[in-house]
């Protein structure tokens, strides 16, 4: 059942009911003061009679009528006015002849008109109090699940600015509301995902393009020591008026580390295991489909080099041998390079994606059940067409295996920043840029490092890089190592722009 749903009996029935409730509380001290406020009258005209005449009684009496109506309504005031009228009827402090009726008559309808103007005002002023209490209920117990709720909440405004941040968000990015609200929500995030957050707002206030609106996505969340999180982010939409608010939901998927962890070393040993057997296979296949060739190959040349070995070789019958071996060398060469465009396009699905997004994505799954939150991660973004014709799920494995590998890499050390950074490319597309502050690569590994079985580590396989580079040539483009200022690891690649027609 939904908490904040009305209460089960009529609202219009309860605030009756509440209303009824406050005026037989007022009532009865609004009677004692309006009939008190007439006895005062009446002193005040017995003691002022000397020097005022008869017709200013009502004048006197004018002030109960406006305390009875103003502290109880309507009946206090008409019983302030019919007291009023009787006493100085009974004790003919009136005016003498018609004059004396025309004053009463006139008290009378000013005493009836102020009761009923005092009658609204009443009425009124319990509503506001009503609506106003019912408000205050309501803002409490909102408050007390959103303190309670394990998930962090977070509001802005359409410009980004930080309304209001739930104790579990103080928690989660180790800031207090008080830092937070006022500033803008780039401040909960790495540095260029902040920037691009603005434009992201603006982008749908101008265009209606729900991109994140309504689901969840798994983004990378900044703490205020610099240490980076994932969460998954649910956002919602609130129009109040001509305001427009955002609120974000923030559930931290580092805490779910442990079960992640488990799961994640149960699918690398999976992996690790088919990627085994898949190897196996493939290296049968390979030797038999290289078999033939090979000793075909062989047996020519052997041919050849008898030929040789007569004191008068006969060139016209070497060139045959020598033909049909190139012609087998080629058929050799044939089948490797089936080979590797059925691994690099077997299931290529290439399809315009935003480059942010998938490093964006990248960078959380790497993070998760990865003992990363004290990795500094800095993204930025220089290549600013965003688009690039690319298989999401292979890119995302190129960008996952170069993340792992830098985080790594930094394992134990001191500094352990992480920086992502997108460039234009020389002829158009983008090229992407992980650098670590690792102890970097030496010249030799260097050298065969995108060779498969290539590994450093004790439970590395080493084909990690070597299938990022079947994966990136099939893109059409080209990865590679640079040199790292100050030290660490920097690995590059390229994704070259689609046809200008699938753009
Ligand atoms: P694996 O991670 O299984 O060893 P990879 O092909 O991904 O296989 O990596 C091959 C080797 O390259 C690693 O064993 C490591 O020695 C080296 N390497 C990769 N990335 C980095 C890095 N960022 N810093 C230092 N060395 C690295």
């Amino acid at each position: 059942m939904p908490i904040l749903s009305a209460p089960p009996e009529d609202g219009a029935a309860t605030k009756r009911g509440s209303f009824l409730r406050a005026r037989s509380a007022n009532a009865r001290i609004a009677f004692a003061v309006s009939i008190a406020a007439v006895v005062a009258a009446l002193l005040l005209r017995q003691a002022l009679s000397p020097v005022i005449g008869p017709s200013a009684t009502f004048l006197l009496l004018v002030p109960s009528v406006l305390l009875g109506a103003a502290l109880g309504g309507m009946w206090p005031g008409l019983i302030a006015t019919t007291f009023g009228i009787a006493a100085c009827a009974a004790l003919g402090w009136h005016s003498p002849g018609a004059g004396g009726f025309v004053e009463m008559a006139l008290f009378a309808m000013l005493g009836v008109g102020t009761s009923l103007v005092g009658e609204r005002l009443f009425r009124a002023d319990a509503a506001a109090r009503a609506v106003n209490e019912s408000i205050l209920q309501r803002e409490a117990l909102l408050q007390s699940i959103l303190d309670t709720v394990p998930d962090a909440m977070v509001v802005i405004d359409a410009a980004g600015v930080i309304r209001s941040f739930s104790a579990a968000a103080e928690r989660l990015f180790k800031r207090r509301a008080a830092e937070a609200i006022g500033h803008n929500i780039s401040c909960l995030m790495p540095t260029s995902y902040g920037r691009a957050h603005d434009s992201y707002i603006e982008r749908y206030l101008l265009s209606g393009e729900k991109r994140i609106i309504g689901q969840g996505r798994v983004i990378v969340g900044e703490r205020s020591d610099g240490s980076t999180f994932p969460m998954e982010l649910a956002v919602g939409e609130v129009r109040a008026g001509a305001s427009h608010y955002f609120t974000g939901f923030v559930r931290d998927l580092t805490e779910r580390q442990a079960t992640q962890a488990r799961l994640q070393e149960l699918q690398s040993e999976l992996v690790h295991i088919s990627r085994l057997t898949a190897m196996g296979e493939l290296a049968s296949a390979l030797a038999h489909e290289l078999n033939q060739p090979l000793s075909a190959i062989a047996n020519y040349l052997r041919g050849a080099a008898r030929l040789l070995e007569s004191p008068t070789p006969d060139v016209d019958r070497l060139r045959d041998p020598i033909a049909k071996a190139t012609a087998q060398a080629i058929r050799a060469g044939d089948v490797i390079r089936r080979l590797r465009e059925f691994v690099a396009t077997g299931e290529n699905e290439r399809r315009i994606e935003s480059l942010s997004k998938l490093i964006e994505e990248s960078l959380a799954l790497a993070l998760v059940g990865v003992q990363s939150s004290d990795v500094r991660v800095r993204t930025v973004r220089g290549y600013v067409g965003d688009l690039v014709f690319a298989d999401k799920v292979q890119i995302q494995q190129v960008l996952l295996n170069l993340i792992r590998n830098a985080i790594e890499a930094m394992e134990g050390g001191l500094r352990r920043e992480l920086t992502i950074s997108t460039h234009e490319g020389e002829s158009g597309g983008a090229i992407v840029r992980v650098s670590d502050t690792g102890p970097g690569i030496g010249p030799t590994l260097a050298e065969h490092l995108f060779e498969p079985f290539m590994t450093t580590k004790k439970t590395g396989m080493g084909v990690g890089l070597s299938i990022c580079r079947t994966i990136i040539d099939a893109h059409g483009g080209r990865i590679w190592i640079e040199e790292t200022p100050g030290g660490g690891a920097t690995f590059a690649f390229s994704i070259p722009p689609g046809a200008p027609d699938e753009a």
